[in-house]
């Protein structure tokens, strides 16, 4: 039925990148049978999950949506999809290239679409993952998330995504961005699925240094829509200039929903939040220069086809096979890299990062979740800030002090505007705290 829907609807949406129909029907068999044969299978068996196309996937196209990787099949499974062994994979889903953006207009392939309303953007960089959830042509998806990649486009298309604690998910074979603020999350319908596929792809990973050796709850199991006692902090910087004001109103609405439950709501301060975008660019564009130097038309996917000599074949690859935003990005990286400038940009971007995790740390002894506005509107039109590449980034200014800090965080659907479109609430928590996160979405759910 997943299929048929895609066949429906996919033409209208754009979801999808790769579809591997045989394949997940041979799977769904494999899987009828098993149960047949009353054999033990996990929670998730069966499930018609779509997969970030910067995920590997074992023998299926991965592409980045960069012709740089246009033909790239891995020979290797990530992490994640060998956690996942018995989902049904439906394919691979469209992203911005690299996971550079907030829109998904800057895949080489083709731009996704709002379900709610075709000519707005789904958000980005997972608005494959969360367009196709929210027009039902997958069960849950995974997405990835460097500076609110999950969260944002959850928000725009009215489904819920889970950016988990740095760490607590293998980034093995995740293609990197930026290697220290990247995370693979879950999004779906509701905080359950959500929670279901997260228990199913957390925990150690020693193919990944940066994985912790924490054990975790199965947060599925434990949800509880308990938030008697709750404390919930409102950090003002979140609700100034520049976010709508439906958008402020329809969070403070949630909110008080919660309040109602049991809960009790302050107001908070979080002073360096304004210099958390310029720090978020510097810091993600500088690891993603480093990241993106494989691409030489050497070891993977595309290369040149005229060229003379080796280092002409390296400028000619790179020419044609990165987008503008990738370029523009491993520009800025190399920059604030460099001998001259490493102390005025990179150094201060880092102090700055100091500076907010421990403003959140300090505020997480007396707070347990801090509520704010996902993004600071609905969703765009395809087009409207192609152009302004400072307008676009603006978009991650809620979002990107989460991933400076290693935090979790969760969107989920607060309301919808008067052309209904949907609002997101994000509810961020301190380090491992997904299970209360998640009681906190479900219990406004
Ligand atoms: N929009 C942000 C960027 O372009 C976030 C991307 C992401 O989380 N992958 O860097």
């Amino acid at each position: 039925s997943v299929f048929d829907r895609i066949k429906a609807v996919e033409g209208k949406v754009d979801a999808y990148l790769t579809l591997d129909e045989e394949n997940a029907m041979k799977k769904a068999a494999e899987i009828d049978e098993k149960l047949a044969k009353g054999e033990e299978l996990s929670p998730l068996a069966g499930i018609p999950v779509g997969i970030k196309d910067n995920i590997s996937t074992k023998g299926l196209r991965t592409t980045c949506a960069s012709k740089m990787l246009g033909n790239y099949v891995p020979p290797f499974n990530a992490t994640v999809m060998n956690k996942l062994d018995d989902i049904v994979v439906t394919g691979k889903l469209n992203m911005d290239e690299f996971a550079m953006g907030s829109s998904t207009e800057n895949s080489h392939f083709k731009p996704t679409k709002n379900p709610f309303d075709t000519e707005r953007i789904p958000g980005g960089s997972s608005g494959g993952s969360a367009a196709a959830v929210a027009a039902r042509e997958a069960i849950v998806t995974l997405g990835s998330d460097t500076g609110g990649s999950i969260r944002q486009p959850a928000s725009y298309c009215g489904v819920v995504g889970l950016k988990p604690t740095y760490g607590s998910v293998s980034r093995y074979g995740l293609v990197a961005f930026a290697s220290s603020l990247d995370q693979i999350g879950p999004l779906g319908m509701c905080v359950k699925d959500v929670a279901m596929v997260q228990s199913a792809i957390v925990g150690h990973d020693k193919y990944d240094a940066t994985s912790s050796y924490r054990e975790y709850p199965d947060f599925a199991a434990d949800l509880k829509a308990d938030v008697k006692g709750l404390r919930i902090g409102i950090p003002k910087e979140y609700f100034g200039e520049g976010i709508d004001p439906f958008v402020k109103q329809s969070v403070m609405n949630a909110v008080k929903e919660l309040e109602k439950q049991g809960a009790t709501v302050k107001e908070i301060s979080l002073p360096s939040t304004d210099y958390a975008l310029s720090s978020y660019y510097i810091i993600s564009s500088a690891e993603a220069s480093s990241n993106l130097a494989r691409f030489d038309g050497v070891r993977y996917g595309f290369r040149a086809e005229e060229y003379d000599g080796l280092v002409d074949m390296y400028e000619r690859t790179r020419s044609e096979g990165f987008g503008d935003e990738v370029k523009r990005r491993i520009m800025l990286g190399t920059f604030v890299l460099s001998s001259g400038f490493y102390d005025a940009y990179y150094k201060k971007a880092k102090l700055v990062q100091k500076r907010i995790m421990q403003e959140f740390a300090s505020q997480f002894a007396d707070v347990d979740v801090i509520a704010t506005p996902t993004v600071p509107s609905t969703a765009f039109k395809i087009g409207e800030n192609t152009d302004d590449p400072l307008k676009m980034y603006a978009n991650d200014v809620c979002t990107v002090t989460v991933n400076i800090a290693g935090l979790p965080a969760i969107s989920i659907p607060c309301a919808y505007d008067d052309k209904g479109l949907p609002v997101g609430m994000q509810l961020i928590g301190g380090k491992f705290t997904e299970q209360r996160l998640l009681n906190t979405a479900y219990a406004y759910e």
